[in-house]
């Protein structure tokens, strides 16, 4: 390809809502443009990325006995209706309807339809396992689309399915899905960990989250330095800590005092001089059409993942203002448990030790102070509803855990027979019995890989794409473009190295070098060849790695073999 040709429009200012550099750099280098929030075209450079990436995937699922169909994007309302989700999935699911009236969607994603379509067609036994997977446009609305291809509403997305014959077959495919997911981020060239995950709205119980590490990310999790225990903080287990073992003796009783003003944890504990594990956080939560209370201890932060796994309910969310003044007659600020009436309360394991504590009076201006849970108020049931920190106890060893920052880039889910059940998956065994088929679902965000492979692989000059993936491998420079020899020459490594099958651009505009090596920072070759003054006076090609500080220089007749080499290598 010559550079004159290629079509990758730069630009030299990115809008203000890039806020992330895979964002800013993915539009500066020319791989995408946007169409609407969360819609993108993916220019040339791009789409090369993106079916190296594809290719990679491809090669990995069809290795574990994966078959490649392509599903509509298009499905019909019925099997929604079927399977429960079409109200579960809310606003996320974009809804149009034809000329006829008639209510479809857009995919967000294919259990239903993969379903159906296995259903009505696998009748038996020894069609079993079967993998049936795509790689194609999703669709979901998303509240807040935002960091350009890492949370689209349009993103493109491997998903694969797996049905079984029983539980055992289902965790052997999982192993095999958990595996090609190692294998595919591995030959992608991206630092990663798999995590266990929440299942959300998708159902489930096993599942694996793949982080890509990056500040960026949008996910937490925490890790082992010593174990191999990881998780999303999601749904990581809290051993209860409790520094109130060391119980005060007297148990002292009940009061109520003035604390004018004082709503937030600071300036209750300044202003009571006490220390924030002495206080109840006390939290009012719409659950569908219930309102219920959730307590944690003052200085922990509440996890409405696990609160809502406690409580299930189809929606959660903080109840308002207007909400807890009719139920608590106070303002949010000076709320608590004691008092409160056919309200189910939901309290963290850790209140359960608290000795004289502190919480809102349900008073304006007012605290209670010496409250003991279980005297003072009854709780509807205790159990792990708290976020966990850096630095708490290992679940399985014990050891302090570490936190990072992860970009999810594929998921993969035991999905039981949540589905084959709703829609009436069924094969007959061996027997002649008829059985539910139990499945599982694997996804990757091929778009966001691409995104979270730029996040790990940049500097300040551009992006640093790893081999595997580059656009082009190969980017050759001739310094002068007046220069007939050095033109020459250069035509001459192009269509060498094209003969070998090596992808590459050759810089034929009429630029200053250094312009058309910023550029070549820029997008990120992997390799950058110069040809100029060396090899008039020794025979030498400049030889420049993207993530090297220093060039070398390399004999011409070699060129193409050392290319070649670290390509094969495939190191960077
Ligand atoms: P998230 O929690 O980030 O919203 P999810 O858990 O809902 O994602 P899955 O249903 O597990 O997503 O989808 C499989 C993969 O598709 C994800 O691991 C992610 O890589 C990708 N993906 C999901 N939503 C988006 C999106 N809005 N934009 C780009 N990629 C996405
Ligand atoms: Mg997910």
């Amino acid at each position: 390809m010559y550079f004159s040709n290629l079509f990758a429009p730069t630009l030299r200012e990115v809008p203000a809502e890039a806020e992330i550099v895979s964002h800013q750099l993915l539009l500066r280098a020319g791989f995408i443009r946007k169409s609407s929030s969360g819609v993108y075209t993916y220019l040339p450079l791009a789409w090369r990325v993106l079916q190296k990436i594809s290719d990679i995937v491809r090669e990995e699922m069809n290795k574990a006995g994966g078959q490649e169909i392509l599903m509509p994007i298009i499905q019909p309302a019925e099997i929604w209706l079927e399977s429960g989700r079409w109200h579960v999935y809310g606003d996320e699911l974009f809804r149009l309807k034809d000329r006829h009236g008639r209510d479809f969607c857009l995919s967000p994603t294919h259990e239903e339809l993969v379903t159906d379509l296995v259903r009505s067609n696998v009748s038996s036994y020894r069609q079993l396992p079967l993998y049936l997977y795509q790689i194609q446009n999703k669709y979901r609305d998303e509240r807040r689309p935002r960091f350009g291809l890492m949370r689209g509403r349009e993103f493109i997305m491997k998903d694969l399915y797996s049905f079984d014959r029983d539980e055992e077959g289902l965790n052997l495919s999982y192993k095999k899905m958990y595996d090609a997911y190692g294998a595919i981020f591995k030959r992608c060239g991206l630092d990663f960990r798999p995590v266990e995950a929440d299942s959300g709205a998708i159902g489930g119980s096993v599942t694996h989250e793949f982080m890509v590490i990056a500040e960026s990310g949008e996910a937490q999790i925490v890790y082992c330095p010593d174990c191999d225990y990881a998780a999303n903080v999601e749904i990581a287990d809290c051993l209860p800590s409790n520094p109130d073992n060391k119980r005060e003796d007297t148990i002292k009783a009940k009061e109520k005092v003035a604390t004018p003003n004082q709503t937030t944890i600071d300036e209750v504990t300044n202003y009571l001089n006490v220390s924030a594990d002495k206080l109840i956080k006390t939290l009012f939560y719409q659950a569908d059409e219930e309102i219920i209370v959730a307590l944690v201890r003052g200085d922990r932060m509440i996890n409405e993942i696990k609160l809502q796994k406690m409580h299930p309910s189809l929606t959660l969310e903080m109840a308002s203002a207007e909400k807890i003044k009719e139920i608590t007659g106070s303002v949010p600020g000076f709320v608590g448990p004691v008092g409160l009436k056919k309200i189910k309360i939901y309290a963290d394991e850790e209140i359960k030790s608290m000795v004289n504590a502190v919480c809102g009076a349900n008073e304006e201006g007012f605290h209670l102070i010496n409250v003991q849970p279980n005297r003072d108020f009854e709780v509807f049931a205790y159990g792990d509803i708290r976020m966990i920190e850096e630095g708490e106890a290992c679940p399985r060893c014990q050891a302090k855990l570490k936190m990072a920052r992860g970009i999810e880039v594929g998921q993969v889910f035991k999905l039981g027979t949540k589905y084959s059940e709703a829609l009436g998956a069924k094969f007959s065994d061996e027997q002649g019995k008829e059985q539910l088929m139990v499945m599982g679902c694997y996804g990757i965000g091929i778009s966001r890989t691409m995104a979270a492979a730029v996040e790990q692989n940049y500097d300040a000059d551009g992006i640093i794409w790893p081999i595997s993936i580059a656009p082009y491998h190969v980017v050759i420079v001739p310094v002068s473009a007046k220069d007939d020899f050095l033109w020459e020459k250069s035509l001459e490594i192009y269509k060498e190295l094209q003969e070998k099958g090596i992808e590459v651009v050759l810089d034929d505009r009429d630029e200053r070098a250094g312009v058309k090596f910023k550029d070549a920072d820029l997008i990120g070759y992997p390799i950058r060849l110069t040809v100029g003054k060396k090899l008039k006076e020794e025979g030498k090609i400049e030889l420049k790695l993207r993530w090297d500080k220093e060039a070398k220089f390399i004999d011409l007749q070699d060129i193409a073999k050392v290319v070649m080499d670290i390509i094969a290598s495939g190191m960077n």
